[in-house]
């Protein structure tokens, strides 16, 4: 069995991350991809407030949901504390005798791989996966074994798609209409869930498309 984690904060999970799951999967030829959705990112805390991991993992099973061998992970979160790839990797080499592990990361999470807590067992207990995503490239480090997948560069963040729900401009097509629901329900980013109308115009037809955020206050 091939197994590939790609692990991260998903807050929110978008396209970009959709991209990139399937077309690994494909280059690859993985019989799953587990999103891992992070407890406590280690490399984010204290810089801004993170939505709660249960929230996150919500939005990555609706975002998944029916997308082919694409599964959430919650073995982050039932791990509790801080989250390392290492003890990941062990946790699914477990769970999963013999199975290959990969370790997918976009370019700039591998940038900073050798100051990951112990990388030299991420690097041992799995094949490192690299995805380019838009902007510079990024150097990476030549001692280690990398595979790189070419994926489509959609220039989509997290950090992005935080601010223009602050603003009110619209996420279409940025995310899945299932995690905007999600987001909506729960009420996450603000309090357009509270606003009956709220529609990122999905379902609105094209009049919708360019009307920021539609009703949001
Ligand atoms: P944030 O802006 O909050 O850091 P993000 O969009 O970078 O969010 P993360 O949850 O930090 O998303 O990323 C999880 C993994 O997905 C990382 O390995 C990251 O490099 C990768 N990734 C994120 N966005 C893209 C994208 N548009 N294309 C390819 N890989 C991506
Ligand atoms: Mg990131």
């Amino acid at each position: 069995m091939r197994i590939g984690l790609f692990g991260g904060t998903f807050d929110p999970p978008h396209v970009g991350h959709l991209v990139t799951a399937v077309n690994v999967r494909h280059a690859l030829d993985l019989d799953l991809v587990i999103m891992m959705v992070a407890n406590v990112p280690w490399q984010k805390e204290g810089s801004r407030p993170i939505t709660p991991a249960e929230d996150r993992l919500a939005m990555v099973d609706a975002a998944v949901d029916e997308v082919a061998q694409l599964v959430p992970g919650r073995i982050e979160i039932d791990h509790g504390g801080h989250s390392f790839t290492a003890d990941t990797l062990r946790t699914l080499a477990a769970k999963h005798p013999g199975a290959q592990l990969f370790t997918i990361v976009g370019d700039d999470a591998a940038a900073g791989l050798l100051t990951w807590t112990r990388h030299d067992e991420v690097v041992a207990l799995s094949q490192l996966v690299v995805v380019d995503r838009p902007g510079d490239p990024v150097e990476l480090s030549a001692d280690i074994d990398w595979i790189r997948v070419e994926v489509p560069h959609l220039e989509v963040s997290s950090t992005d798609l935080r601010a223009r729900f602050r603003d009110g401009r619209p996420l279409d097509y940025l995310v899945t209409e299932p995690v905007l629901d999600v987001i909506c329900e729960r009420g996450l980013y603000g309090d357009a869930d509270t606003d009956p109308s709220f529609d990122m115009g999905f379902e609105a037809g094209a009049e919708s498309i360019g009307q920021p955020g539609a009703t949001r206050a």
